[in-house]
């Protein structure tokens, strides 16, 4: 695939040059007084215990998987742990990975707005609809491939975080740099963040708001966010996006600008804008 990330050369403004752009794509604002109510959906339910967790630092992301790959078909179903069924889902779907996007310290940083309002960051459980498809690039090809479970992180002063975010949080200080590895050796039940927000949402059909910016994801963004600390947050705010040794680092970050500088970038502002919403009704599940 070709090279992208958010810089002034390489951004979002350039992705539509180097890959098919529809009418379909995400994120958007959410503006509530269009939502249509939507009745009778089972509960969105989460299946799956406790998983250890590799992350991986991409420059411009991190990446994080469950350590037993969904990715393989021909897996014994009860060793992929981790899937989500009920609510919209017509299906199973399966985690592939999770990542976050986010801001800097003075500016918000979730890809979708509700009203016009930014959180600080967004978490993406990325999963896909394993068993009708041959692999998750196979399913980048089909309509509600991919489910995406996209939840808000608000920081608040004075609060707890919840302790799976916590520990996810915590361990990217084993990724300090761009190519780094790290499994975590604790075991996580992921799920846990879901469970107390998860009956509120808004659900439409968009895209990856990365390259190759497939229309192929059934979104449920969660109204309710997860409340996080400022010290915990700035875990990510203290992630670097290049390697060290190097005379000049890029920034692939750097929206405006050169994105060539002599000290080492972090990786902050990893979010795309909004998108028009064209012809596609947003419904809301409460
Ligand atoms: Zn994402």
């Amino acid at each position: 695939m070709a090279y992208w990330d958010y810089s002034r050369n390489h951004g979002e403004r350039t992705w539509n040059q180097k890959w098919k752009c529809g009418t379909h794509q995400s994120p958007i604002n959410i503006i509530t007084k269009n939502t249509v109510r939507k009745d009778g959906l089972d509960d969105l339910k989460f299946h799956g215990g406790k998983v250890k967790l590799a992350l991986l630092n991409k420059g411009f992301n991190i990446s994080i998987s469950p350590l037993v790959s969904n990715d393989d078909s021909h897996i014994n179903r009860d060793k992929c742990q981790l899937f989500v069924n009920g609510g919209p889902t017509e299906s199973e779907y399966y985690l592939k990975e999770f990542h976050f996007h986010w801001g800097d310290k003075s500016s918000k940083g979730s890809e979708h707005e509700i009203d016009g309002h930014k959180f600080d960051a967004e978490l993406h459980l990325v999963h896909y609809k394993r068993n009708q498809h041959a692999s998750f690039v196979d399913a980048l090809n089909h309509e509600c491939g991919l489910c995406v479970i996209g939840i808000f992180l608000e920081k608040k002063d004075d609060v707890t975080t919840n302790p799976v975010l916590k520990d996810i949080l915590d361990m990217t200080k084993h990724i300090p740099y761009k190519g780094d590895t790290y499994t975590g050796t604790k075991e996580i039940d992921l799920y846990d963040i879901t469970k107390e927000i998860s009956t509120e949402y808004f659900t439409y059909g968009g895209s990856l708001t990365t390259p190759p910016l497939s229309e192929c994801v059934r979104w449920i963004v969660l109204k309710k966010p997860l409340y996080v600390s400022s010290s915990d947050l700035d875990n990510l705010y203290d992630i670097n996006a290049d390697t060290m040794g190097k005379e000049k680092f890029h920034d692939p970050c750097q929206r405006e600008g050169d994105c060539a500088c002599a000290e080492m970038p972090k990786i902050r502002n990893n979010f795309r804008s909004c998108c028009s919403i064209n012809d596609r009704i947003v419904s809301h599940v409460s």
